[in-house]
């Protein structure tokens, strides 16, 4: 009886269509928004399975790192990515900067950290692309709340003049006004600076050793005397960073199965001279002597054999980025990410998870952690005769702002002239 047959045929593929579509709704979360607006209109639950990381949104996993790229370029500013630098943060609370190249600091101020936090910094050598916004953490971390010093480890040179304490310390030189004309007008405990210098020549020895928390160094071959890699181990993961640095044996010894490897995958010459302008002659010396160039460096995570293998240290665009990967995969065929500013790493034992932070441009600071201490009008330096006999006072409208200050915060302050004479 084919009629019959042909009804039996039809209630069969409607409940294997009713099944399909049931899969479909319930895997892609159709749902749930359809429970949501049955309820309300409009869906109200927030979905649970966002690929994107919100700073300052997640509570860390006490087994979790999250390692944030905050720069990934190259010495040459562009909006688009930041020279080197690296935050690692830990499920015991702890956080590390790893170098603080030119526009980082900007990246680093998205990721809505209070600054009392970002107060250990390792950096790799000085390049200016590894250094170039140490100013912006430590004199823009004053002006952002940050009540602690700011602790520096870095690594000597060949010579005391090439040393992390001798670029430090002028630094503090050079900033001899700044630091002049915020005494006494903003608290200035984080105007301190703990520099930490190491032999660069240590070989995968502790420099640092706090909760649990340790800190290694090995040499680095870049440039010049100097340069050095660090290790991070941390509740049985391990995170290595290359800062800069040609293919050496140190970093083939004792990175070995790291969790999360950093590594510099610096633009090969065909890019250098086709994009950056560079002589043919220089581009090969810069990219294959001076810098690991992609294919290089597939060479390196080949040996290393990393749970991740992670390249930095090149413009990451469309039309760069086919080449630089298909040369890294001419020699290596694990895991791999090509860096790019707000890349953000979660790593446990069990899984690696990749994702880009979405950040807030309107980004303020922070509070401190500690209570905000105001300045001692004592400590000011203060104006000569000359210069302060040229102010033009609005008495009136610098009242006014005193009062409603006053008004709004509860306070009774006075403006300076209106003070009693000394
Ligand atoms: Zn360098
Ligand atoms: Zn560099």
């Amino acid at each position: 009886m084919p009629k019959r047959s042909s009804g039996w045929w039809a209630v069969g593929a409607i409940v294997v269509l009713a099944f399909v579509l049931g899969w479909v709704a319930n895997s892609t979360g159709l749902f749930r928004l359809l429970d949501a607006t049955a309820q309300g209109g409009s869906p109200t639950r927030a979905l649970d399975d966002r690929d994107v990381y919100y700073p300052g949104s997640e509570t860390r996993a006490r087994d979790e790192m999250r390692v944030i790229a905050c720069g990934t370029g190259m010495p040459n500013a562009r909006p688009k990515q930041a020279a080197a630098c690296w935050i690692v943060e830990l499920g015991n609370g702890d956080k590390f900067v790893f170098d603080i190249g030119l526009g980082s600091a900007e990246r680093i101020a998205a990721m809505k950290i209070p600054y009392d936090y970002l107060d250990k910094l390792f950096i790799g050598h000085l390049h200016a692309d590894h250094i170039g916004d140490l100013d912006a953490l430590w004199i823009g971390g004053v002006i952002s709340n940050r009540q602690r010093p700011l602790r520096i480890w870095g690594p000597s040179g060949a010579e005391e003049k090439y040393g992390t304490k001798y670029m430090v310390e002028r630094m503090q030189e050079m900033y001899a006004w700044d630091m002049g004309s915020r005494q006494g007008n903003v608290n200035t405990l984080g105007l301190q600076i703990e520099i930490n210098e190491f032999d660069y020549t240590a070989v995968n020895e502790i420099i640092y050793q706090e909760n649990g928390v340790t800190i290694r160094t090995i040499p680095a071959i870049h440039a010049l005397d100097g340069p050095v890699s660090f290790i991070l181990e941390w509740n049985g993961l391990k995170f290595a960073f290359s800062s800069d640095t040609y293919p050496n044996k140190w970093w083939m010894e004792h990175t070995k199965n790291s969790d999360l490897a950093i590594h510099e995958c610096f633009a090969p010459p065909s890019i250098m001279v086709g994009k950056q302008r560079f002589a043919v002659q220089d581009a090969l010396n810069v990219a294959t002597q001076v810098h690991t160039s992609p294919a290089m460096f597939g060479k390196v995570m080949s040996e290393i054999t990393p749970r991740m293998a992670v390249g930095y240290h090149v413009f990451n665009d469309f039309d760069t980025q086919p080449q630089i990967v298909k040369e890294v995969r001419s020699t290596y065929d694990g895991p791999f990410e090509l860096a790019i500013d707000y890349m953000v790493f979660n790593v446990t034992k069990d899984d690696i998870r990749v994702r880009m932070a979405v950040v807030d441009e309107d980004i303020w600071p922070l509070p401190s952690v500690t209570d905000k201490l105001a300045a001692d009008p004592a400590d000011r330096i203060g104006f000569t005769d000359f210069v302060s006999g040229g102010r033009v006072v609005f008495a009136d409208v610098v009242k006014w702002y005193y009062d409603q200050t006053n008004q709004e915060f509860g306070t009774s302050f006075q403006p300076p002239s209106a003070e009693p004479e000394r």
